[in-house]
């Protein structure tokens, strides 16, 4: 049963209310919110497309203030022992365990996210933080056995203030993703959501707070991209930019931070292939498409959105599949029983119809879906799980990211053929290939050009395993040990252990 509109603005005032004792949001600096100054912007209801609440964008002024309370949040950072960095980071993951249920019902409103999918990816948040405590404090560096007289040392340091910036499809997940190992690391975070979903963010900034993390240690700047995110990549003090969000925009802010020399780490989009050899398991090769593509309302980086299906098998997978996406539970995200929920705006919505179009006119045949479900077509952004087969590689549903619940259909003959479609175009964020054959399976983890692999699964990711792009769907790594490197640099220490006097050119020679 869908909730009624005002009900669920009233719900989420409440909500905010509970949390922040206002319903008056704006960005969190230092220890607490502060109002924007800058243009309103609504937050939609993607159930009914009616504004929930809105906010000012904090524009350049909010970044500035962000960035310098991260400073202050840094300096305090550092004066912590490590290992009391790594009880206020566990102490956050408690933070987010105690309150589960009300980021995840903000999750679900906000974001159009089911509900049992966001509760989940609260508990993922949680784990995170407290993956990253234990981390805190070993981090070390080595000693390196120069040849001189000289101990040798390495540092891992801090870079210093990071500017991460984040899309709305999951924003309190890669909030955590990306903030944990920060500040595990040492760093101080001005984190810049979707100014579509900025509220779990500042929820974050709140209880990482309320957990004994030093004022301005983590920042949330609510506003838009071009306005608070331009500024904060911008400024001189930021000293790594995380972005995780369209390739275009990922290469304007590349861009933008090269001019002052400051690095990037980018998880941009995918269009990542799911290949089913014949020998697979049937039924679980038709459960792992349906939530490849299908879960999230395909609004997932990884979703694997081209089936590549051998063709002895491709028309009776197919009907299976069409069959299954027809069962698949649509409804209003806030119900525990809906499986799939709304495209998250408006502007997602018209993308992922003018992709479909496109595709048909390009000559893909429409199996199943295309448009709005007919029990929510008057209201909202609701799209069916769609099936377009017959797609050729060189068609833009085949090569572009939809970000929707739209999976390309292509037949392949044999192995190399597979791994040649998989390969032909120009991400390269993840893949699966689900077969009985072992050496086989071995074989495609090798050839197909992805930065995550899955064998006879699909979607399962995990803060202790590395995380991220090849060619077009970015670089660097986010979670696992990887991420603790991206957000440190090393430092070399050179001590003079020789009794004899320093040589004229301060280097004791080779021993
Ligand atoms: P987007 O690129 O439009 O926006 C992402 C973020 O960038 C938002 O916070 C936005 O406000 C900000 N932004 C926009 N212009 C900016 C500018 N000029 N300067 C600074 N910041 C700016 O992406 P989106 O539409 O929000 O999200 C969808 C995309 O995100 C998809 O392509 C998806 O694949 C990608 N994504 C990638 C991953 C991953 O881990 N690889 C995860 C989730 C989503």
């Amino acid at each position: 049963m869908m909730i009624a509109v005002s009900e669920r603005s009233r719900r989420l005032a409440t909500l905010l209310a509970t949390m922040f004792k206002t319903v008056e949001i704006g960005s969190f600096v230092g220890d607490g919110l502060i109002g924007g100054a800058g243009e309103a912007i609504p937050l939609i209801d993607p159930v009914t497309g009616i504004a929930l609440l809105s906010y000012r964008d904090g524009g350049a002024g909010a970044a500035d203030a962000a960035i310098r309370a991260a400073g202050d949040g840094l300096a305090a950072w550092r004066r912590l022992s490590a290992s009391a960095r790594g009880r206020v980071i566990w102490a956050i993951g408690q933070e987010v365990r105690a309150h589960q249920a009300l980021i995840a019902e903000i999750e679900a409103i906000n974001v159009g996210k089911p509900i049992r999918d966001a509760r989940a990816e609260v508990g993922r948040v949680a784990e995170m933080f407290e993956y990253y405590a234990g981390w805190a404090d070993k981090l070390s560096g080595d000693v390196i056995p120069v040849p001189t007289s000289h101990l040798n040392y390495t540092r891992r340091e801090p870079l210093g203030i990071v500017v991460q910036i984040t899309p709305w499809n999951a924003p309190f997940f890669t909030a955590g993703w990306q903030v944990a190992p920060a500040i595990a690391a040492g760093n101080a975070v001005v984190l810049k959501p979707s100014e579509l979903t900025p509220l779990t963010s500042l929820i974050l900034a709140h209880l990482a707070l309320k957990a004994g993390a030093p004022a301005g240690l983590v920042n949330v700047v609510a506003g838009l991209g071009p306005t608070c995110g331009a500024a904060a990549v911008a400024h001189v003090k930021t000293s790594l930019v995380v972005f995780v969000g369209s390739r275009r925009t990922g290469a304007e802010i590349a861009r933008l931070a090269a001019e002052n020399v400051v690095p990037t780490i980018l998880e941009l989009g995918g269009k990542s292939a799911n290949i089913v050899f014949a020998d697979a398991d049937m039924d679980q090769a038709i459960m792992g498409a349906q939530a490849a593509i299908f879960s999230g309302a395909g609004q997932s980086c990884v979703a694997g959105s081209r089936l590549i299906v051998e063709r002895n098998i491709h028309s009776a997978f197919v009907e299976r599949l069409a069959g299954a996406a027809q069962r698949i539970a649509i409804g209003d995200p806030l119900d525990e029983a809906t499986h799939l929920g709304p495209i998250q705006n408006a502007r997602q919505l018209e993308r992922v119809s003018s992709m479909v179009r496109g595709g048909v006119s390009d000559g893909a045949r429409l199996v199943s879906g295309g448009s709005a479900p007919a029990a929510f077509a008057q209201a909202g952004y609701f799209f069916s799980p769609t099936i377009l087969d017959e797609v050729s590689p060189e068609m833009e549903i085949a090569r572009e990211e939809v970000f929707g619940p739209v999976l390309s259909v292509l037949p392949f003959d044999h192995e190399e053929e597979a791994v040649q479609l998989a390969n032909d175009q120009p991400y390269g964020l993840a893949g699966a290939v689900w077969t009985r054959d072992v050496a086989r399976a071995h074989r495609m983890a090798a050839e197909v050009r992805a930065g995550t692999f899955w064998i006879n699964g699909y979607k399962t990711i995990s803060v202790m395993s590395p995380f991220g792009g090849f060619g077009q769907s970015g670089y660097g790594r986010s979670s696992g040990i990887e991420a603790l490197h991206a957000y440190t640099t090393t430092k070399s220490v050179w001590v003079e252990t020789s009794a004899a006097p320093v040589s004229a050119f301060g280097y004791s020679g080779e021993r």
